[in-house]
């Protein structure tokens, strides 16, 4: 039901602070309504943020996020004063469609034991059955009762068939989405791509706040809220075409320099990569859209 992702580049944030900007988003989209929470972090404990990345660890409850935030606590081997100049984390609060709530049907859902992708979802996948069938054929293990784990097992899929070493984490996301049916809002997560997160939508809502720390979310709320008289100032010394835009950071110690969104729209894939964004529309059929509309914006 709700989705916040947080993305450090070069920004350093130890495990705690990212943790606890998580679980603040997640409390911001709370009043959506949930049964579960869940984060997905980076689980290394060294000092290199590339080698921390190359393990994910995923924490799940059933309940509010306050208990989510208990059972983070009590996890002996996280170490919370673990430093990262580059992290990808990302968080879910889930109403159940498919499956009860549970530690296990709760998000972020993963490609296989060892999470080699994970993913959080919004919305509903209306060919589940045929997918998991799909994959089943193939080996895949289900674990939940969710549509959601389809997608988690489709995007290993699509990867342990890639055709070329070097194909990048939106290709595979955008392959992913060809084959769902549904209304979904995605963002995904890989110990392939570390530092890299992928986000999509189609039907269910999705926006990035951007700028110096990257955030993804089901709605603007957790990025920003609407300036105040006071913060008016600073807008209108934007651009005109930027003041409609021009939101404030909820909190200007965490989230910096955040004051613009992007909402995206159906089948836009955002990817951030190096700590740059790029989103780009993918072509459904012909005249339904204009041909790979690319948009770049360089992190200031
Ligand atoms: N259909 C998914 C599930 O049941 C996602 C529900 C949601 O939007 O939270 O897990």
């Amino acid at each position: 039901c709700g989705i916040f992702a947080y993305l450090n580049y070069h920004v350093p944030r130890t495990r705690r602070e990212i943790l606890e900007i998580l679980l603040k988003g997640l409390q911001r989209l709370e009043y959506r309504g949930y049964d579960s929470a869940g984060v997905g972090i980076d689980g290394g404990n060294g000092k290199d943020w590339e080698s921390n990345a190359k393990s994910i660890t995923l924490i799940k409850q059933r309940g509010k996020v306050k208990v989510l935030d208990e059972e983070i606590h009590k996890q002996q081997d996280i170490d919370l004063d673990v430093e990262f100049d580059v992290h990808v984390g990302i968080a879910h609060t889930r109403w159940a469609t498919h499956g009860v709530p549970s530690p296990v049907n709760s998000h972020p859902h993963r490609s296989d034991k060892t999470n080699e992708f994970i993913v959080i979802h919004n919305g509903i996948i209306t060919n589940y059955k045929d997918l998991r069938k799909f994959l089943e054929s193939k080996g895949y293990e289900f674990e939940s009762e969710t549509d959601t784990e389809s997608i988690a097992k489709l995007v290993k899929y699509m990867y342990d068939n890639r055709e070329s070493d070097d194909i990048s984490f939106a290709t595979l996301v955008e392959r992913v989405t060809q084959q769902l049916e549904g209304a979904f809002a995605l963002v995904f997560k890989s110990v392939h791509y570390p530092g890299q997160a992928v986000g999509t939508r189609r039907g269910s809502p999705l926006l990035m706040g951007v700028r110096s720390d990257h955030q993804l979310s089901s709605d603007h709320i957790p990025v920003l809220y609407r300036s105040s008289a006071k913060d008016k100032k600073s807008c209108t010394a934007l651009p005109r075409t930027d003041q409609d835009t021009c939101l404030f950071p909820v909190d200007e110690k965490v989230i910096e320099h955040t004051n613009r969104v992007i909402f995206l729209e159906d089948d836009d894939v955002a990817a951030v990569m190096d700590g740059r964004l790029s989103i780009h529309r993918i072509k459904r059929t012909a005249g339904d859209y204009p041909a790979r509309a690319i948009q770049t914006l360089q992190m200031e």
